[in-house]
């Protein structure tokens, strides 16, 4: 059994867009026919929560699963993402960044504990969103412990899992991770996830612009070629960063990619 995760990040609907990065920022519509396409086909949807729990032995998975997965905390996961996910029946975990709650675009705690009640599952992506690679032990223990302390206290719900900010990760993360009491770390890096899969590196693909119904389906569906495709891209994009300069790639990416 192997499961795909995906990672989305801001929505926009009727051109209006929100505060994430456009290249990570798909339509509602792209959305909507994404989860009717993957529901058609007979998938169903599990939390984080239930993943690690399948994981241990403690339940099954449905046949056909996949996991859905949103980072940064934005408004568009309650009034875009949320409301297509339950039309469906499915759910999703939402990784949300302490001190970005309550900012424009951003949700607020109120928002959080809606989407609470309709069966989402809310995980941390640390405090203030700075690699946790980059940070010192102390310093990275405070975004892992602060984050998931003060979630917990206002949303009355323990918080299992978090999301590594900018998918930045390390053996240093995993044991931080693992000392701060939580049982999952998600990451960036491309795969699917089975029984044996380390659950302090769990493996998510980002759906991004150009946005292709067929590519992500078919890694869904665990196509080969279609991961094969996306880790490239993900490695094209590293070395031209690195090659480039974070300037001239934006300029760079600008060109390449209509509308970002
Ligand atoms: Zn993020």
């Amino acid at each position: 059994m192997r499961v795909v995760a995906l990672t989305f990040h801001d929505f926009s609907a009727n051109g209006h867009e929100g505060p994430g990065d456009a290249v990570y920022t798909i339509t509602a519509a792209e959305m909507e026919s994404l989860l009717a396409h993957v529901h058609k086909l007979g998938y169903r949807t599990v939390s984080s929560k239930a993943f690690r729990a399948w994981q241990q032995g403690n339940g099954s998975l449905p046949e056909r699963t996949v996991v859905f997965t949103f980072d940064d905390g934005y408004t568009s996961h309650l009034e875009i993402a949320a409301s297509l996910l339950n039309r469906y029946r499915f759910t999703g975990t939402f990784f949300v960044t302490l001190n970005h709650i309550g900012q424009p675009g951003f949700l607020t705690w109120e928002q959080l504990r809606k989407l609470i009640f309709l069966g989402m599952e809310i995980g941390s992506h640390g405090v203030t969103h700075r690699p946790l690679t980059s940070l010192s032990r102390q310093e990275m223990e405070e975004e892992l412990v602060q984050s998931k302390r003060v979630l917990e206290q206002q949303l009355g719900t323990p918080v299992h899992s978090i999301a590594a900010p900018g998918g930045f990760w390390n053996g240093a993360v995993a044991e931080a991770a693992r000392r701060t009491g939580y049982d999952a770390v998600w990451v960036s890096n491309i795969g699917t996830n089975g029984k044996e899969t380390n659950p302090f590196a769990l493996r998510r693909v980002v759906v991004r612009k150009p946005f292709s119904l067929e590519r992500v389906v078919a890694m869904v569906e665990g196509w080969q070629p279609a991961f094969w495709w996306a880790a490239n891209q993900q490695l094209l994009i590293r070395v031209l960063k690195r090659t480039l300069g974070v300037y001239w790639y934006e300029r760079l990416k600008r060109r390449l990619v209509p509308n970002a």
